[in-house]
């Protein structure tokens, strides 16, 4: 994907802290634990420390709180007082980053322009293993995601490195991929698609919820091949296959099965490999939303 021409979004911030502890109470890491031997160690004793506890919990806090990252009393973002192009100057990865968002930007402006409608673009928020959102604590481990509460894509650009490496889905189009694919959710907020989704999901089981949640997933790939079809004059050979490759290694059974598991369909919440493939594919021929209505339509596979 040919971006170094691109601006860079506006619309991004960096979140402190998380990487390497140190937060204190509750933090991301260290600092609680820290903490905590401090305590055992010191003239407090074990005795200071059940007093501690006790009124903590007198209190309605989380005693576990002191060990970091359990679950404790809701915690602030820290937004670095950065300007967006400070944040998107931070590494290649972030300013790639913020030129995909860009792009998805002046893309989604013009489709929702056709369609008379105004597009309000999303907010990319950066933090390093552990972080912050309007849905609860945002970890690495949970891979990028979008926040519908607060309208806000969370990334850990080192989830790049995964995909490389744990996914061996490299490049950057892959990267491109999956950021366009978040910013697939922000559509489907926008549009009141998610609202109906989760009004939906109210009225049926378990299986039946995950099957909706599926149909989510499976638009959001095919709005990522959407931005990527309107972008043709960018894409490189070789870019195609890194997204395909990219929505293969994601697939719920892929991941299923690598965990050493039996796919379970039922379990299912981004969809088969296949079907992710068969989504992004559809919105990278067409380039255009209204084929990637995922609930009524079905797909060749
Ligand atoms: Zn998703």
């Amino acid at each position: 994907m040919r971006l170094d021409d691109y601006r860079d979004s506006d619309n991004v911030e960096q979140q402190s802290g998380g990487g390497g502890g140190g937060l204190g109470f509750g933090g991301g890491g260290g600092g609680g634990l820290g903490l905590l031997f401090g305590l055992i160690g010191s003239r407090f004793g074990i005795g200071g420390i059940l007093v501690l506890v006790v009124g903590m919990m007198l209190l309605g806090m989380n005693p576990l709180s002191l060990l970091g990252g359990g679950g404790g009393a809701p915690q602030q973002a820290r937004i670095e007082q950065k300007s967006a192009a400070q944040v998107c100057a931070a590494d290649p990865a972030h300013r790639f980053s913020c030129r995909v968002l860009a792009s998805t930007e002046d893309t989604w402006a013009k489709l929702f322009q056709a369609q008379g409608a105004r597009y309000s673009p999303t907010v990319l928020s950066f933090y390093s293993r552990s972080g912050v959102s309007g849905c609860g604590a945002a970890q690495s481990a949970m891979g990028p995601f979008y926040c519908p509460t607060d309208r806000k894509v969370y990334l850990d650009t080192e989830f790049f490195d995964e995909l490389a490496n744990r996914f061996k889905a490299g490049g950057d189009f892959a990267q491109a991929y999956v950021i366009a694919h978040e910013v697939g959710h922000h559509v489907q907020n926008l549009t009141g698609i998610a609202d109906k989704v989760r009004a939906g999901q109210q009225q049926t089981n378990e299986a039946g919820g995950n099957a909706l949640q599926v149909k989510m997933e499976l638009q959001a790939d095919c709005y990522a091949g959407v931005w990527a079809a309107n972008n043709r004059d960018r894409i490189e050979p070789g870019d195609v296959e890194e997204g395909m490759r990219a929505a293969q290694a994601i697939g719920d059974d892929t991941l299923q099965r690598e965990a050493g598991r039996t796919p379970m369909p039922d379990s299912f919440t981004h969809g088969t490999s296949a079907e992710r493939m068969a989504w992004l594919k559809r919105g990278l021929d067409s380039g255009d939303p209204a084929q990637c209505d995922t609930f009524t339509g079905s797909i060749d596979r």
